[in-house]
Formats: structure tokens, sequence, C-alpha cells
């Protein structure tokens, strides 16, 4: 079978949703919106990722503030930053770059910012307005991976998904976010008995793992849409996902490449956040 694969351009996309974000900020003038980031200085790869979001929201004229702390602070330290953020009449969002060192508590942290600000989508709160309704914020990356499929006009309703992932970020708010446009969704997880079979079936496929080449061509179902989440490197040290991208050519339907996939999706709904933190907040 040779099928004529269609790369899923997310750099372009995420651009027509940041022209979006951007009106709106203009439109909110006088009133600005404002992002607060709270790094604990650790690896550079996180530092790579703030100054992208920080860079993102200059561009859609979201003021935002980098708040590092050092790796001796506490968890209490973090805590008594959020407070005074939480109280901020000029912080709309709060953000927490993860992961944090193993000395911190992060789901206490996590929880500590008002859901109201959670623009992450990472409290409970939030979590749990997934499945019950009334979440103010859900999670940008499932949220991207969305807005992916629906710019592509790829029919969710009644077709096979499987998640590889399960974490609180990525694959659980998006199983519940397919579930909720009506896939049959299956989550797979490094205890998953013969994943190989569960891939096969899957009409949309989304690899949130984490590592190099865990998935090729030969593995996935003809015509699959083939959504990578990873971020990691490749033996020669290249940014790469999860996804030998190459070997998928001809065979998937749709396929996003890594760089330019998901990730400047998750920025562009981290900023369409933002916006909505701010119109909750007038
Ligand atoms: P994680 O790192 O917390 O966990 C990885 C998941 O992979 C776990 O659920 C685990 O059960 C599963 N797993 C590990 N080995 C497996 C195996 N052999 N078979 C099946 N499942 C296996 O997950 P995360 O935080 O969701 O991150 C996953 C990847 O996605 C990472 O590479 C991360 O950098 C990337 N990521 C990218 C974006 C983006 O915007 N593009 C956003 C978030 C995460």
């Amino acid at each position: 079978m040779n099928i004529e694969t269609k790369k899923i351009d997310g750099t372009k996309i995420a651009s027509i949703i940041k022209q979006e974000v951007k009106d709106a900020v203009e439109a909110m003038a006088p009133e600005t919106v404002g992002l607060s980031v709270i790094t604990v200085q650790t690896n550079s790869s996180a530092q790579i990722y703030i100054k992208n979001k920080q860079k993102a929201c200059d561009y859609v004229g979201i003021k935002s503030q980098i708040y590092t702390l050092d790796e001796s602070s506490t968890t209490n330290n973090v805590l008594e930053l959020i407070e005074v953020l939480n109280d901020s009449h000029s912080v709309d969002g709060i953000l927490v770059q993860l992961p944090l060192p193993k000395h911190m508590d992060q789901s206490t942290i996590i929880a500590a910012i008002s859901p109201s600000k959670d623009v992450d989508g990472f409290s409970k709160e939030n979590l749990a307005g997934l499945i019950a309704g009334g979440s103010s914020f859900e999670s940008c990356t499932p949220l991207g991976i969305m807005a992916l499929l629906k710019h592509e006009n790829i029919e969710i309703a009644g077709k096979k998904c499987v998640i590889i992932g399960r974490s609180n970020i990525v694959g659980k708010p998006l199983a519940l976010m397919l579930l909720n446009e009506d896939a049959t969704v299956c989550i797979c997880h490094s205890k998953t008995v013969n994943l190989a079979n569960e891939i096969k079936t899957a009409d949309i496929l989304i690899s949130a793992v984490g590592k190099a080449k865990f998935i090729t061509g030969a593995m996935i179902k003809p015509k699959a849409v083939v959504i990578d989440v990873g971020i990691t490197h490749d033996e020669n040290g290249k940014l790469c996902g999860d996804v030998d991208f190459d070997s998928c050519l001809g065979i998937a339907e749709y396929i996003t490449p890594v760089p330019g996939g998901v990730g400047p999706m998750t920025i562009a709904m981290l900023l369409k956040n933002c916006v909505r933190a701010a119109q909750l907040h007038v």
C-alpha cells in the first residue's frame, strides 16, 4: 500500500491561533493580559521551553513575568510566591514549569495555584472538570492535539484512538477530550500487555512516551493518523519524537513532525488559555 501521507504543519496552524490571540489581546486594551511563570533553575531544556513561551507572549502582547528560583528553594518558597501571584490583579495566569526538583512537593504546589489562574489546566479542579464539566482550563498539549485534528477535519467520532502514555498532562486529559468527541479510546502505558496489538488497531495513534523511534511504520495500521507528542533526541543528539517519521511515510494518512507538530500547538493553547483567564478576571 502506498498512501500519500500528509504532514500536519503544527507551526502553521499555531501561527493562525497566535494571530487570533493577538487580535483578542488588542481588543481587550486598555486591560492587559499577564502570565507569571515560576521556574526552578535545574536543567537547560526547561529554560528553552520558558524562553519559547516568553517569546510567544511577547508576540501576542501578553505581559509575561518569569520568576527563577534557585535549586535550593523549598516547597514553601514556591507556595509563598504562588500566594502573592494568586492575589495579584495584574496576574491572570500562573504556570509552574515542570518537572520540579525531586525535593519539592509538586502536587501541593500545583494545587496551590488558584484554579481560575491555572492556565496549564493541571489542577485537580480543572482535570475533574473534563469529566464533570465546568473546567476553567484544559491542559494545553491535549487541547493542541484536538485543535490539530479539527483543523485537518479529521473525523474523531467512532474512531479507535490509541494513546500511549497515561500522564496527567497528556494521556489522561486527552483520553477524556477524545471520549467527549465520541471516539473509542484505549490508553496504553508501560505495563500494557501486547502493546503492538493495540497500536495496530488505531485509526488515530497518539504517542506520548519520550523514546526515540518507539513507533515505526511497520507497527501502524495503514491510513492511521499518527500524532507524535514525544520530545527526545536520536542517537546523534538531534531533536526528535517517539515516531520514526520516515518509516511511516506511505503508510500513515496524516503524521505530525517533531519539531513543528504538537510542540507549537501547546504554546498556542497556553496563550489562548491566558486570554480566557483575563476575560474571566475582568
Ligand atoms: P511521562 O514522561 O510522565 O510518562 C511517559 C509515559 O510513557 C508513561 O505513562 C509510561 O507509562 C509510558 N511508557 C513508558 N515506557 C513505555 C513503554 N515501553 N510502553 C508503553 N508505554 C510506555 O509522560 P509525559 O509527561 O506525558 O511526556 C511524554 C513525552 O511527551 C515526553 O517526551 C515529553 O517531553 C513529551 N511532551 C511533549 C509536549 C509537547 O508540547 N510536545 C508536552 C508534554 C510532554
